[in-house]
């Protein structure tokens, strides 16, 4: 029988609501996290947070796959902190402040983010945080250290400085957070990260977070991870849904012309320009810089200064672009960024997810637009192999107004003037840019497209390569690194 309005008993009516599965309450933080999180406006928990949060309390290793934006940090700040608050105290002895956690990040920008955000979270607590980076003075780092932390953020190499210099003593360690793993990995970080892992007490709580899980971060996990809880908030590899995807046949010398042409027609104030080399992020941040848009570069060469001077203005709305490549811009929050450009396909695919990853966060839509150019057709078939999407290519439409940068004879910031056999080229590319940027078939061969796996006979043993094998003294190399004497000995043997 179905009750029309009318038929309804108005008791019925009254619903008690259920509680919300993802409210913060749920949780029953401590009063003075619960405290911290109420003033950061946080309503809910994000999804990372809602699956990691119960996990980390109960003391469990996690896996997680979940990009920069998606509320990682707090999914691992928070029960972390809440599980160190038995051993709070207000004493100034730094011996009853001994280092903890230890979060390990790839860049100087994550690690001072993630700092940030952690004392945010432990604000109203006795614990204290630091963070040290490289590329800044130590003095002002080992002081904080010697005053004792229980929460240290710290990228790989500076932490190894500190460690060698007795300014950091990591043996009551009970949390490991290996953020970014991926990218850690991607850097060469691994003989610096088993190293550290190596003064760790075996006993203790690990975490890697991880936009992806390739194979390398896989065995990453089974080398320090114990019985891990593996969470995924999103499919791995995957594109925020909310980002509007575009890529665009471009010849390379109509790029900038086709980034004026998208942000006028877009209306766009402000957005992250990705580039694939420092010196091509330094050229085209000028270049634009002349052609009248308010740019700052943002590259591993920058100071530490020059880079937070960058981030503030652009933060500040005093810059309308930020040109930038992979490793600088790694992990920056900055929220409501309108648009990212891939003025460079990257090389990596991966690094298309990271870059996208800027734009779109947090229920907000974004726009992520590549330029492809006939060089690029390996590149955008990668991608789209990692995002499991096909890539349409689209051509741009220039308003008649918009300023042919190729026919003023500047290209590349006036490095190669204008020639008729470029134009030629040019020509060429803009007639028909579907066909020349498409992956041809012909050009990959299968045996590229399967990972590299060592033959066992090949190995000493089944352990993974990177377990740790860690010397006394200096820095250590990686397990995977064989020594020139083995080499040699390997072709005495071939020969006899
Ligand atoms: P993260 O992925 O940790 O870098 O966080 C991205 C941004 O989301 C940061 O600015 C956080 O302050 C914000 N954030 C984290 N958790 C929440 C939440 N539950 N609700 C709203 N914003 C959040």
């Amino acid at each position: 029988m179905t009750l029309t309005a009318t038929e309804t008993p108005v008791t019925d009516l009254t619903v008690t609501p259920e509680p919300r599965l993802d409210a913060f309450a749920q949780l029953q933080l401590a009063e003075p996290l619960a405290r911290a999180v109420a003033e950061m406006g946080y309503e809910s928990m994000t999804p990372i947070q809602a699956q990691a949060i119960p996990v980390v309390l109960q003391g469990r290793d996690v896996m997680g796959a979940a990009q920069t934006g998606t509320g990682k940090t707090a999914a691992f700040s928070l029960p972390l902190l809440q599980r160190m608050l038995k051993h709070e105290n207000s004493s100034t002895s730094p011996a009853r402040h001994p280092v903890r956690a230890l979060v390990l990040l790839p860049t100087r920008e994550l690690a001072d983010q993630v700092a940030q955000q952690v004392k945010l979270y432990a604000k109203y607590t006795n614990l204290r945080s630091a963070v040290v980076f490289g590329g800044i003075d130590m003095k002002p780092q080992t002081l904080e250290l010697k005053k004792g932390v229980e929460v240290l953020v710290a990228t790989p190499g500076r932490l190894l400085d500190h460690i060698e210099a007795k300014n950091a003593v990591l043996n009551q360690v009970e949390y490991v957070v290996l953020d970014e793993a991926d990218r850690m990995l991607d850097i060469g970080f691994l003989p610096d990260l088993q190293r550290i892992l190596s003064y760790l007490p075996k006993q203790r709580t690990t975490l890697l977070f991880s936009a992806t899980f390739s194979s390398e971060i896989k065995r990453l996990a089974s080398s320090y991870l114990q019985d891990p809880v593996t969470i995924e908030v999103a499919r791995s590899n995957a594109t925020a849904s909310t980002v509007e995807q575009h890529f665009y046949s471009v010849p390379e010398d109509d790029k900038r012309r086709a980034l004026h042409q998208i942000l006028k027609s877009r209306g766009m104030k402000q957005a992250f320009v990705f580039v694939n080399s420092k010196l091509g992020c330094a050229r085209l941040a000028r270049s634009l810089e002349r052609e009248g848009l308010k740019t700052t570069a943002l590259h591993g060469d920058k100071s530490q200064d020059e880079r937070l001077k960058a981030l503030e203005s652009f933060k500040g709305g005093e810059v309308d672009l930020l040109v930038c490549t992979d490793v600088a811009a790694r992990g920056l929050d900055i929220k409501d960024v309108p648009a990212v450009f891939n003025f460079d396909v990257p090389f990596n695919a991966e690094d298309y997810v990271h870059r996208i990853g800027r734009t779109g966060r947090a229920g907000a839509s974004g726009l992520a637009v590549s330029f492809v150019s006939a060089k690029d057709a390996r590149l955008v078939a990668d991608i789209e192999k990692l995002i499991k999407t096909k890539i349409e290519l689209e051509a741009v439409e220039f308003d008649e107004d918009q300023p042919d940068i190729h026919k003023q004879g500047r290209i590349n910031d006036g490095r190669r003037m204008y020639s008729p056999e470029r134009e030629e080229t040019v020509r060429r590319e803009r007639a028909s840019p579907r066909d020349y940027a498409r992956p041809t078939q012909a050009a990959r061969d299968p045996f590229f497209d399967k990972p590299y796996e060592a033959s066992v006979a090949a190995t000493d043993d089944v352990k993974p390569t990177w377990e740790p094998t860690v010397r006394a003294g200096g820095r250590s190399l990686s397990a995977n690194i064989k020594s020139k004497r083995k080499v040699a000995a390997l072709f005495t043997a071939s020969s006899t």
